[in-house]
């Protein structure tokens, strides 16, 4: 890169970092959220899954609901609270799907209501959307012990569910939040960091891979990436982002 391109490229981080703050009310390094350190995650390997099938699809999503019922098709049942199902509107043009919940989506039963939810919340609301426009659901339904990643078998037996949840809303795009749920819906080994930012791909539906908000409370400085994604999604919605107040 020559000086011109670094300069260029400068510039344009500089603006970023500005609409940023500008429309979330949080400036890069605003640590005001502070969350708890979380472990990296491992690579989830590329093969097919159990409950990967769509003998689910089809079902609305009070459907899949009962369908789960109080489920006990793994050991993160041993643990929880409440079932994290998913929150949102039903025929959401958007979707966001994390990894698991957390201490305080174990309690409430929501996803994305801690710390971290809270500032998914802003940028949502940062997009033009409200969080009941969209739909926003995890990829395992019960906390993982200590927070930790969720593990294959688990994965395998709450996928399904995920996936029927997915072609009942019928959303126009999906935001994947962090390694464990893109690595999962997209059934790659890629690094989060050499995802996040591509237009991916789930039968059918764009996929916009980006970093969990609990990544950008360890890591301020990199939500100027999130909100660069989050702005070709509202592109590629047809949308424009909403006039700054
Ligand atoms: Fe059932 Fe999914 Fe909870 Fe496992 S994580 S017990 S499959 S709802």
């Amino acid at each position: 890169m020559n000086v011109n391109e670094e300069l260029h490229d400068i510039v344009r981080q500089l603006k970023t970092e500005l609409e940023w703050a500008a429309r979330t009310g949080m400036l890069i390094e605003d640590r005001r959220i502070e969350s708890p350190a979380v472990a990296p995650v491992p690579s989830v390997p590329k093969r097919e899954t159990a409950s990967g099938s769509h003998s689910k699809q089809g079902m609305s999503l009070a459907e899949i609901r009962e369908d789960l019922g109080d489920c006990t098709r793994c050991k993160l049942h041993q643990g929880r609270k409440n079932i994290v199902f998913g929150v949102g509107n039903q025929n959401a043009e958007l979707m966001f799907i994390g990894e698991g919940p957390g201490a305080d989506e174990d309690r409430s039963g929501e996803p994305f209501v801690g710390p971290a939810g809270q500032l998914l919340t802003k940028i949502i609301g940062a997009m033009g959307f409200k969080r009941e426009d969209v739909y926003i659901a995890n990829i395992v339904k019960c906390r993982p012990p200590k927070n930790r990643d969720p593990e294959r078998d688990e994965i395998d037996a709450c996928i399904g569910f995920l996936r029927a949840q997915i072609a009942a809303v019928q959303p126009k795009l999906i935001v994947c939040l962090g390694r464990p749920a893109s690595q999962t819906l997209l059934e790659t080994t890629t690094s989060s960091s050499r995802l996040r930012g591509q237009w991916k791909n789930f039968e059918g539906v764009d996929v916009m891979p980006t970093f969990h908000p609990s990544y950008l409370l360890r890591s301020p400085e990199n939500k100027r990436f999130v909100w660069e994604d989050m702005q070709a999604v509202v592109k590629k919605l047809g949308r424009n982002l909403p006039k700054r107040s």
